[in-house]
């Protein structure tokens, strides 16, 4: 199993056609640096912590559907956030681009707007679309989780929904994020269907869905971690 380290690459503006790349030459030209892999991997983390959990502590409010105007977002984050000193080189297009090339698909933007697609534990309306072709979805936990949920369920706890991935290898990430004892559930997808519990495409690999009961999980994978 392969786990990805917690860096990103950085990313590069074409000189020639102005597209955001993960690699320094483009259209036969070397590209200008936009942003190195450890601002890039902080802004994203901001973003993701403002639009799916805080936007308050900025000031901001999203509206219905969990957008906000990325100029208001990006002033805000340079006046008001309590590290605002980090990101006094911040402009709207770092934001676009980490967005745009999220490699788990956290974000979308839309004319002038940006918010976060998943992963929300303040309430918003984002209308996902429905999914009735993944079969195996895997949910990542700890060992100390096991027992109730293997009697009560996944339930969204502090989001408002469960998150599952069709990935293992996040899966494991997700599971190794919140201790040192991974446990690796295996949910069948048309199972939950079957039982009321409507499956929704949210990211690249992620899936939600409003409750697993325990007869869904198929199976425990307890890794061994070094
Ligand atoms: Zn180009």
């Amino acid at each position: 199993m392969k786990i990805s380290k917690n860096v990103l690459p950085s990313i590069y503006r074409c000189k020639i056609c102005g597209a955001y790349l993960e690699r320094p030459i483009h259209c036969g030209a070397p590209c200008d640096l936009l942003l190195d892999g450890q601002r890039r991997l902080m802004l994203s983390k901001l973003l993701s912590a403002l639009l799916r959990h805080i936007p308050h502590e900025i000031g901001i409010s999203l509206d219905k559907d969990g957008w906000v105007s990325i100029k208001e977002l990006v002033t805000a984050i340079k006046q008001r956030w309590k590290n605002k000193e980090l990101y006094n080189w911040l402009t709207e297009e770092h934001v676009i681009a980490v967005a745009m090339l999220d490699p788990k698909g956290r974000f979308e933007i839309k004319d002038d707007y940006i918010r976060a697609k998943y992963g929300h534990s303040i309430h918003v309306n984002i209308s996902l679309p429905e999914d009735n072709e993944v079969q195996i979805l895997y949910h990542g936990t700890q060992l100390r989780n096991l027992k109730s949920i293997l009697s009560e369920g996944i339930k969204p706890m502090k989001r408002v929904k469960v998150h599952l991935t069709k990935s293992i290898e996040e899966a494991m990430e997700n599971a190794l994020r919140k201790g040192r004892a991974p446990v690796i559930l295996v949910i069948d997808a048309n199972e939950l269907r079957q039982h009321g519990h409507k499956v929704f495409k949210a990211g690249k690999n992620v899936y939600v869905t409003d409750y697993v009961p325990p007869l869904c999980i198929k199976r425990v994978i307890t890794p061994q971690v070094k």
